[in-house]
């Protein structure tokens, strides 16, 4: 097989779109085997031109080039020791994408599908959604295969504890500062936090966001995603003249981010009709019941299943996504590509007016097409899901700070920073002739300044 060709940067003379292509054409034949990576790269790469156009010296300084191959991927052995005595190895991966803007920062995700593209595809769109946010913070992605489902506290926490054992050298709170992410909740946290302690003797508040209240965390951070992808669509509404009120709001997921999507939906009145997990969906039409909800998959870890067998008037689909339901408003909220062209076709027939990715790349590109041409607000993940880490920003500055600030604080700014990202995207693509178009518009933005900031720090 002939080697690989690398990205030298003779794309002077070339025009912007003749060095997309040539980036592209590269990546492509640097990483055959993960297609989430290329799809996340295509998405982005695809929408800037304009932004090369008005910047050549972005082109000139290599800037795509540089951004597409990680400054740093560590991959490592997790061996563990489950409850009947027998040895498991796990994989552990912490993709570290790009330090221009601040330490690296995103979440790591334990899932069993868990491989070294879909952590790239995670570690660089962060890089842009960390920029867009308007704070201090690089871009990267972490994780592991290990499947906590089923598993009990104790394998959980010998698998966090060898896992940490490995990652701490990376990590540091000028360095790396991971979160949480799919499979990765405040139980994970306070395992990993607790084992990087140990083994540094430092008790370095602002390694990990996402902690307990209790020791370091900030208030909202456990909501900000969910909370963040809401007031993301009310801001597109708003520019309509709209809001959220007596909409029905469809949602996938149950997990953290769907959990408080659906719990800010309601405070704001509409009704969220729809929860799912990987067995199945719920519909509710009297609104899902939060705390009902929250029982069963933060205290009982149970199925979406048992939410319809304890509620009155609830229903539970198995193996079916909950996009066959007539909603308003869409918001996405558990892994990537799960919102399809023909899931886009129904949601659209049945009138909708708004998509929010609460989760990052669930729609896939066929789909974004098609509810863009409908005339479909469409706010993807770098967008609106940037509640979260940007409320991590503010856990790591109140951690530095040696402050605590209360809840309906974090949460007026968590508000404010969803207004400014929504501007940033908006005035984006309208700077860049695609006005209402938020794909455009967070690409730009996010690309703009994190492009100025690998020139004035030079070839690195
Ligand atoms: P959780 O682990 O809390 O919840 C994940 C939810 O998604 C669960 O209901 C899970 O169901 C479901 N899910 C996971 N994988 C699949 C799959 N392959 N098919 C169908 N359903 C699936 O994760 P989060 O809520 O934290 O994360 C959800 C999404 O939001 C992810 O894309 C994440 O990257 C993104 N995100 C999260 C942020 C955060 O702050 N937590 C910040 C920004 C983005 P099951 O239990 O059956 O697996």
């Amino acid at each position: 097989m002939p080697s690989a060709p690398s990205t030298a940067s003779a794309t002077g003379s070339l025009t912007s779109a003749e060095s997309i292509r040539l980036v592209l054409d590269t990546v492509e034949a640097r990483n055959p085997n993960e297609p989430e990576f290329l799809q996340a790269v295509h998405e982005v790469l695809e929408s800037i031109s304009p932004v090369l156009e008005a910047h050549p010296q972005f082109v000139d300084g290599g800037i795509l080039e540089r951004l597409v191959e990680p400054e740093r991927q560590i991959l490592f052995r997790v061996p563990w020791v489950d409850d009947a005595g027998r040895l498991q190895v796990n994989r552990g991966f912490r993709v570290q994408f790009s330090s221009v803007l601040g330490p690296y920062k995103g979440g790591l995700r334990f899932h069993p599908s868990v491989n070294l593209s879909i952590i790239k595809f995670l570690g660089f769109e962060q890089i842009f959604k960390n920029a867009l946010t308007g704070q201090g913070i690089g871009g990267a992605k972490g994780g592991s295969d290990f499947d906590p489902h089923g598993r009990s506290n104790a394998e959980i926490m010998r698998f966090c504890q060898s896992f940490m054992n490995e990652l701490y050298r990376h990590l540091g709170e000028h360095t790396d500062v991971p979160a949480g992410d799919i499979g990765v909740g405040a139980r994970e946290i306070g395992y990993l936090f607790g084992q990087y302690r140990k083994v540094t003797n430092r008790h370095e508040s602002g390694m990990f966001t996402g902690k307990g209240v209790q020791w370091g965390g900030a208030e909202v951070r456990t909501e900000a995603t969910g909370y963040g992808a809401v007031f993301f669509v009310e801001e597109m509404l708003g520019v309509h003249g709209e809001t959220l009120r007596n909409k029905r709001v469809g949602i996938s997921g149950s997990g953290n981010v769907a959990i408080y999507a659906i719990d800010k939906a309601r405070q704001l009145g509409a009704t969220a009709v729809t929860a799912s997990d990987s067995s199945g969906y719920v519909v509710d039409d009297a609104g899902i019941d939060v705390d009902l909800l929250r029982q069963i998959k933060e205290v009982e870890r149970a199925r979406i299943s048992e939410y319809a067998a304890r509620r009155p008037g609830a229903r539970y689909v198995e193996g079916a996504r909950p996009w066959e339901v007539p909603v308003d408003v869409a918001i996405p909220s558990a892994t990537q590509n799960e919102l399809d062209a023909d899931d886009a076709r129904a949601l659209i027939a049945n009138g909708l007016r708004a998509v929010a990715e609460g989760a990052n790349m669930p729609t896939t590109p066929e789909a974004i097409e098609l509810f863009q041409s409908a005339g479909v607000l469409f706010g993807p993940g770098k967008a609106a899901n940037a509640g979260g880490v940007a409320t991590s920003a503010l856990e790591m500055s109140q951690n530095a700070a040696r402050q605590r600030w209360s809840f309906d604080d974090s949460e007026a700014k968590l508000r404010a920073i969803m207004a400014d990202v929504h501007a940033a995207a908006f005035q984006a693509a309208e700077r860049y002739g695609r006005p209402g178009d938020y794909v455009v518009g967070a690409n730009s933005a996010g690309f703009e300044r994190v492009a100025h900031a690998m020139l004035a720090q030079g070839v690195i």
